[in-house]
């Protein structure tokens, strides 16, 4: 079983805290379309025929494509890889901006394409909140969107919402958990908002036009996150990551379990068990490559210690842990490295084990990826 990612890299705007690969000109949008069913040919051997259990549009915005756009995507993934979606559990999920959907869109989706499920990037059901982070759209697009979501049929929905924003006071927070909570959506994705190079906020943060954030108010909110989300019956089955019971999104949790997949389009990342690849992030060079038949990408193979490095950082951030038994058989040597550089934690309450199984308590989760980097293995 496998997963495909395609990654459409255009946007409305350019959200201020957002470093990934998109373009707001819609200039170049006919030619990548065209590039990206390039390279689907040119990758059919890229997941050695397995089959495919999760496809996910991401970005960028997938919903700034026409249905008809969409379903030629769709055509070609269908007639050059084999689908298994006789799964109960078979997923294709959509990313769209809340201002992007009317009913008419999302009928024509639902009668034209696989999507059985919407990621809405709502953020904040505030408009102070969602005016700092220079979104397309307002409090009012997130709720109309949410409501014509359910009006069409699309009941397998999660939102993104994002906390520690200078604007987002805790009262805001437990807002936004509330209206949430009020729309009885299964799936949650709520990220702490960081400070990234060549992002606006970045920048202003360099130059000291806006104050670092503040730290202590974002743990306060992943804090009040956990307990709120556990209260009302989600899991936090990843650290960023909420769903009510059985309802874990299936394409995230194939990168989490080490599962293979494929990624399409500018800056999007592959990973076959052996090694990692991922597309260089420049829309023009993609669109260039792919008219010569050559898809632009970097590609580094895994070593023992990369692999032990991945497995620790993910596996940590899931409810499940990290499984003892899968370091030793990556070698008996990481399996001693990780107890002795594991006791520390253990003995601070940061780290709870039972049976094989090693997890984060809950009081630690705010510092995952400090933990986990405290794991790793230096190189020799
Ligand atoms: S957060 Fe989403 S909508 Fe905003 S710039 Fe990034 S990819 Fe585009």
């Amino acid at each position: 079983m496998a997963g495909l990612y395609l990654h459409i890299p255009f946007c409305k705007r350019a959200c201020h805290y957002c470093n990934f690969h998109f373009s707001t000109s819609l200039k170049l949008k006919e030619p990548l379309l065209a590039s990206i069913l390039r390279e689907i040919d040119l990758q059919r051997d890229y997941l050695g025929g397995a089959e495919l259990r999760s496809i996910y549009l991401g970005g960028g915005t997938p919903s700034l494509l026409s249905v008809a756009e969409l379903e030629t995507i769709f055509q070609k993934i269908y007639e050059i890889f084999p689908v298994k979606n006789d799964l109960p559990d078979f997923e294709v999920t959509l990313e769209a901006n809340p201002d992007d959907l009317n009913e008419a869109w999302l009928n024509d989706l639902k009668a034209r394409t696989p999507v059985n499920r919407l990621s809405i990037g709502i953020q904040s059901f505030h408009d102070d909140d969602l005016k700092w982070m220079n979104r397309a759209h307002s409090a009012e697009h997130a709720l109309t969107a949410l409501e014509l979501a359910a009006k069409t049929g699309f009941h397998d929905l999660t939102i993104d919402l994002i906390y520690g924003a200078p604007t987002t006071s805790d009262a805001q927070w437990a807002d936004n958990l509330r209206r949430f909570f009020d729309f009885g959506i299964p799936h949650l994705s709520a990220y702490c908002l960081t400070v990234e190079d060549g992002t606006a906020l970045g920048t202003w943060v360099r130059r000291e036009q806006q104050p670092p954030l503040d730290e202590e108010k974002a743990q306060r909110q992943f804090e009040y996150l956990m307990s709120a989300t556990a209260d009302a019956g989600y899991e936090q089955y990843e650290i960023s990551n909420f769903a009510l019971p059985g309802r874990y999104a299936r394409h995230n949790s194939s990168y989490w379990s080490g599962e293979p997949y494929l990624g399409i389009g500018p800056s999007a990342h592959s990973f076959n068990g052996q090694s990692r690849q991922w597309n260089k992030p420049n829309n023009a060079l993609y669109i260039q490559s792919l008219e010569n038949g050559q898809v632009p990408f970097e590609l580094e193979v895994l070593t023992r210690e990369n692999r032990y490095h991945e497995y620790v950082m993910t596996g940590l951030r899931t409810m499940w842990g990290v499984d003892l038994r899968r370091i030793r058989a990556m070698g008996n040597d990481l399996e001693s490295y990780f107890l002795q550089a594991v006791q520390g934690h253990l003995e601070k309450g940061h780290i709870e084990h039972s049976d094989m199984f090693f997890k984060l308590t809950p009081a630690s989760r705010f510092r995952a990826d400090g933990i986990s980097s405290d794991l790793f293995k230096l190189e020799e």
